[in-house]
């Protein structure tokens, strides 16, 4: 399923451009718009999900997403020096799109602080 407005699944679409470091039938990643560090990409699946709350019947998309992010770091160079993987999810945690999404950033050393 894909929703109307949402802002990721026109990406999925190509409906909207965006700089696509990664592709399959379940999953696409790429490139943050506003970048937080020098490797900063959002990998999501193609179905709308709206957030980490909807995924119960979906753990091996999210098994699979979370290989999807092992081997970007590796190619992307970031596997050795470091990363984080963030999903803000809802109001509290800073969710601004509604569609689930896992942020990779890395390529140098991040704020040690969360929140
Ligand atoms: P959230 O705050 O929901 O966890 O993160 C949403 C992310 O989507 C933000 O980091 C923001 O920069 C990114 N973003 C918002 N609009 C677009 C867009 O049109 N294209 C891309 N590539 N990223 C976007
Ligand atoms: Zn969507």
């Amino acid at each position: 399923m894909q929703v109307e407005d949402c802002l990721f699944c026109k990406i999925v679409k190509r409906e909207i451009p965006s700089e696509i470091a990664y592709e399959d039938d379940e999953v696409i990643a790429f490139k943050d718009i506003q970048p937080l560090a020098p490797v900063h990409l959002l990998v999501i699946p193609k179905e709308h999900l709206c957030s980490l709350n909807d995924t119960a019947e979906y753990e091996t998309l999210i098994g699979h997403m979370f290989g999807v992010i092992r081997r970007l770091a590796e190619e992307l160079g970031v596997a050795e020096s470091g990363y984080r993987v963030v999903t803000n999810t809802g109001a509290d945690g800073g969710q601004v799109v509604g569609h689930l999404h896992f942020h990779l950033l890395g390529g140098q050393a991040l704020n040690a602080k969360i929140g």
